[in-house]
């Protein structure tokens, strides 16, 4: 049952805390930047089944979640700035009605956040409206931006997916149908773009070239006429829905009462999906390639085991995401996994700052020490990965206080050395501890005894997948879309210090 509520009426007050910088408040940890849901299911509740994907999704973007359907010619929408329990009540499904619909929960990067760059966007077009979901980033928003401009369109919101559907807008208004006009508009995008949207005729499912953020195909019961389409297959186990297959880099699908068609609509697609979805991002019972993340994140921790073993009493990973890893890790060295932390599991982002009398006294509100079992241990503590590395000193401090005798820090992914320009927020390249300094240095700052990072080599290994077939760029500076030079220098020291 989905609570009635009232909490839609008046978030004002949180957009204007959600402006500020609080860098004590923000996770230390690359963020995600958005999930995405559409569906195509005549008789069947489909603005229902968007929540219940997009609740499932909910871990990719927690600031704000919409819902847009079409009933004929008719659009119906709903978004607001809160999680998705938050921002729908029953009232306000029940009023979402129509065949199809799109769905998105939002984390920002392009565009700040408010409640006017929650999604889907909304454009009108001379077919009708168009509602556009958008998980990604395009790197040549300046350049697209001042093309709109000149053709007269009224960009209302700070975000590149408002862009998208603007472009998309002017190829139909232009003459073009849905596909076509969505087509030439695809062709002036560049970057990271998985997209779900919807117009009163049918939804359409997109990836871009490089396929970098995902997006997979479902059918509901088996049904051929009713799809689904979401950025991870744990929004398909949530409603029932079977996974067919991923929309592949560079395709874009189209569902309509006809049925599905399938449009290959780039000249050199290429399998480039961002490796940090499988590390860290996606829910580890999402399938990528045939397996569970959960299996995959075993098998980070195995290998780092193999390259980086180390004597200790126990193991344990920082709940939730390094403990698929932490296990792994015990599978090969022998090393007695044990649970050490446990996780505040109701606590979400908070832009409450803590008191002066709660810091002072090291009060952590996300994560607590065992202290029975860390008591004169020599612990291995796994974790995904270090960004700023604020958190990690933090933890290792407060292992110690606990009673933990040594403390030996592993990553289950190499040394995250650069900024993410296709829709994850990484800081800027200053920002990431482990550009400006050695593992050694990264050691001797966070105080852990011995620190390890997994190998690029072994991190690719472990997907079973050929190497080429990812976007490792944060680990690499091997950015698979070209960063236009405006941009670069905003995140890039070394850009910027050419200058
Ligand atoms: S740069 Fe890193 S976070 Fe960004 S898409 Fe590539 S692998 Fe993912």
């Amino acid at each position: 049952m989905i609570p009635n509520s009232s909490a839609t009426s008046d978030r004002s007050h949180i957009q204007d805390h959600q402006l500020i910088d609080n860098s004590e408040q923000r996770p230390d940890k690359p963020e995600e930047a958005c999930g995405v849901f559409g569906i195509y299911a005549p008789e069947e509740d489909v603005a229902k089944l968007s929540y219940f994907g997009l609740y499932a999704l909910q871990h990719r973007g927690q600031e704000s979640a919409g819902i847009a359907t079409f009933d004929d010619s008719q659009l119906y929408l709903h978004k607001d700035m809160g999680l998705v329990n938050q921002v729908f009540s029953e009232d306000i499904l029940q009023g979402l009605t129509g065949k199809l619909a799109v769905g998105h929960t939002r984390y920002s990067t392009t565009g700040s956040s408010h409640k006017a760059n929650a999604q889907p966007a909304v454009v009108d077009t001379r077919l009708g409206k168009i509602a556009l979901a958008h998980n990604g980033n395009l790197v040549n928003t300046i350049e697209l931006r001042d093309e709109l401009i000149k053709s007269h369109f009224n960009l209302v919101t700070t975000t590149d997916s408002e862009m998208i559907a603007f472009a998309i807008a002017e190829a139909v208004n232009n003459g073009s149908d849905w596909v076509n006009g969505t087509i030439e508009a695809l062709h002036r995008c560049k970057g990271a773009f998985s997209l779900a949207l919807a117009t009163p005729e049918g939804v359409m499912g997109v990836r871009d070239p490089l396929g970098i953020r995902p997006l997979v195909l479902g059918t509901l019961d088996s049904n051929p006429t009713r799809y689904v389409l979401a950025s991870e297959t744990c929004a398909f186990d949530i409603i029932g829905a079977e996974y067919q297959r991923d929309v592949q880099p560079g395709e874009l699908v189209w569902i309509t009462e006809g049925g599905l068609s399938s449009y290959h609509w780039s000249q050199e697609p290429q399998k480039k999906l961002c490796i940090f979805e499988m590390i860290y991002f996606a829910r580890p019972d999402s399938i990528v390639h045939n397996e569970s993340l959960y299996t995959y994140r075993l098998g980070l921790g195995r290998q780092l085991a193999i390259e980086s073993n180390v004597d200790a009493d126990i193991v344990f990973g920082v709940p939730d995401s390094g403990v698929p890893a932490a296990i792994g890790f015990s599978q090969i060295s022998g090393v007695r996994y044990a649970e050490g932390l446990i996780k505040n599991r109701y606590v979400g982002r908070t832009f409450i700052q803590p008191t002066q009398h709660m810091r002072e006294s090291g009060i952590k509100m996300k994560l607590n020490p065992l202290k029975d079992v860390l008591e004169g241990q020599r612990i291995v503590i796994v974790d995904d990965s270090i960004v700023r590395g604020t958190t990690s000193k933090k933890l290792v401090k407060a292992l110690r206080d606990a009673g933990a005798v040594e403390v030996h820090m592993r990553i289950s992914s190499p040394p995250v050395t650069h900024p993410c320009f296709y829709g994850i927020d990484t800081d800027t390249q200053e920002q990431l501890i482990a550009a400006t300094k050695s593992v050694q240095e990264i050691a001797q700052q966070i105080a852990v005894d011995s620190l390890a990072y997994l190998s690029w080599e072994g991190m690719l290994k472990a997907t079973g997948e050929d190497t080429n077939n990812f976007c490792s760029a944060c680990f690499t500076g091997d950015y698979p879309v070209t960063i236009p030079e405006q941009i670069k220098g905003s995140k890039l020291m070394l850009e910027k210090a050419k200058v």
